[in-house]
């Protein structure tokens, strides 16, 4: 122990012991579970050693560019994508927000696909419009076409595949292939496979970012995101927006992260299984038109799916029959007892959404419901969803 730690022994008083007493690091402690590690100051020895940097992957330096926490749950993760490192953000919309500030400046122009996220298109329009981006949006299934749009400006091109609620699979390889030969950085939100089912690097991606709030959570409880890179181009451009932006992570949160990611595993394989056993029964109702799964035939890029992708995860949506109005479809989502109505997915529960307002999704807004199949046994989801649709 440092000649610092044993102010302790000295007669100093009760109030002063009070603060210098906490600084004992556990060790010959070897739980299975991570510690959480709380700190925004992190103390050193001598002023020589006070360096604020945080590309210092040795050593810590100030609780915002990690604590032990922290960057466990980045080095976990990193090892599971294969990444050369990943980044723990607030939030999945905080993780994608810290991608656009790293690369665009007033302006840069900026590609994303018109089925991406919501809340990322309006942060295109919005705030990045506003500080002089340029983004433009483009059709999800473009694949090697993708080269026509790139400008000189370009600096970044995000993906989504499947794309959000209409669930577009995307040519990724054939993108990432456009943008390589114009130097242009590519950016997945890789949600959907939670990281695993899709290998982003393998397919040629520089940045994956997925919303860990979904399926590495796991249980609807935590909100962080994560940006994983490719090399030491994207790690330094990241990492630099990163300490400047301040992206401070809850350590409780990333050690439940931790934690979700060890059934990781087992529930991707669950939810697989019986997202496509109720997609399948849906598939054959007559109430049903199409059902867009990426596993299934009717679903735009299936084919892509097939190639790309280890498996499928538990959010798909339904197209209602022609004659289904908006307030039939709403009586079919209120309808449902176990399906409950929220946002997000990846879960435990089975989630279900409607989008009557999305302008995007045009002649089939009023019949479009978003499906997130849980935990639940899947008999039951398809009574719940067999009463629903014949009450509605
Ligand atoms: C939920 C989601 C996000 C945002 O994640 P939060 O953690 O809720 O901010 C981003 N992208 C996709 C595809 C999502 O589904």
């Amino acid at each position: 122990m440092s000649a610092r730690n044993d102010l302790t022994q000295a007669r100093l008083h009760w109030r002063t012991r009070l603060i210098a007493a906490n600084l004992h690091p556990p060790s010959g402690f070897h739980a299975l579970a991570p510690a959480v590690h709380r700190g925004s100051t992190v103390v050193f020895d001598r002023l020589a050693e006070a360096v604020d940097d945080w590309q210092q992957k040795d050593r810590y330096t100030y609780g915002l560019y990690g604590t032990p926490t922290t960057l466990e749950l980045g080095l976990r993760i990193a090892a599971l994508d294969q990444s050369y490192h990943c980044f723990v953000a607030p939030g999945g919309q905080a993780a994608l927000a810290l991608v656009n500030l790293a690369y665009c400046r007033a302006g840069s122009h900026v590609l994303i696909p018109e089925s991406a996220y919501g809340p990322t298109v309006e942060m295109g329009e919005d705030l990045l419009g506003g500080l002089g981006i340029h983004v433009e949006r483009y059709h999800p299934l473009i694949g090697a076409g993708i080269v026509a749009m790139i400008r000189p400006d370009t600096s970044l091109i995000w993906c989504e595949s499947p794309g959000s609620i209409t669930m577009e699979v995307q040519d990724v390889p054939a993108i990432a292939a456009a943008a390589r030969t114009r130097g242009v950085a590519v950016a997945l939100d890789n949600t959907y496979a939670a990281g695993v089912l899709f290998d982003a690097f393998a397919h040629g991606v520089d940045i994956s970012v997925q919303a860990l709030t979904k399926y590495v959570g796991g249980h609807s409880d935590l909100l962080l995101g994560a940006v994983s890179v490719a090399h030491e181009g994207a790690y330094a451009a990241v990492g630099r927006a990163y300490r400047l932006m301040g992206m401070a992570v809850s350590p409780d949160d990333c050690a439940m992260a931790i934690r979700g990611l060890q059934t990781l595993g087992v529930r991707l394989d669950r939810l697989e299984q019986s997202t496509l056993e109720v997609a399948r029964w849906l598939q054959a109702r007559p109430e049903v038109a199409t059902v867009l799964h990426p596993a299934l035939p009717d679903c735009p890029g299936h084919a892509i799916w097939t190639r790309d992708f280890t498996g499928s995860a538990s959010v798909f949506s339904i197209v209602l029959a022609d004659d289904w109005t908006a307030e039939r479809t709403a009586r079919f989502v209120d309808g449902l007892r176990l399906f409950r109505i929220g946002f997000s997915w990846g879960g435990a529960t089975s989630l279900v959404m409607a989008y009557p307002d999305l302008a995007r999704l045009d002649g089939r807004r009023e019949r479009l419901v978003r499906l997130n199949v849980g935990l639940e046994e899947p008999v039951d989801l398809i009574e719940d969803l067999g009463q629903a649709l014949e009450r509605a």
